[in-house]
């Protein structure tokens, strides 16, 4: 059975990907090439979803979606490459730790 907050956890999930979209086309627009900032974990969008630097910090209880392996490194939404630091899809304009996780993690298809 699927929770209420896993309901609405999804649904924000959902609305923060549409705001972040359309944030980082407006952004990716108005400054091209502008230089990116470590994501803090304290960003509100950040801590929404739970993103850690360090993915073994995530605590399962709090993200059930969370499964030991899981990180950046691995997930569909991040730059291509082998750099610590990496842009992600979800958080325009910022650099996620290769080693880190969110809520937001998806499988990655292919190999890096
Ligand atoms: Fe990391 Fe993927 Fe979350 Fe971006 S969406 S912070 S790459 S787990």
């Amino acid at each position: 059975m699927i929770s209420r907050r896993r309901i609405l956890n999804g649904a924000l999930f959902m609305t923060l990907i549409g705001i972040r979209a359309v944030r980082g086309a407006t952004a990716l627009a108005a400054k091209p090439g502008a230089p990116r900032k470590p994501l803090d974990e304290q960003d509100p969008t950040a801590e929404a979803l739970g993103y850690r630097q360090d993915a073994r910090k995530v605590d399962p209880k709090e993200f059930p979606t969370y499964r030991s392996g899981q990180a950046c490194s691995t997930c569909a939404l991040i730059e291509i490459g082998t750099a610590r630091l990496r842009g992600c899809s979800l958080f325009p304009g910022k650099l996620v730790s290769a080693g880190g996780w969110c809520s937001g993690w998806q499988q990655r298809a292919i190999k890096p």
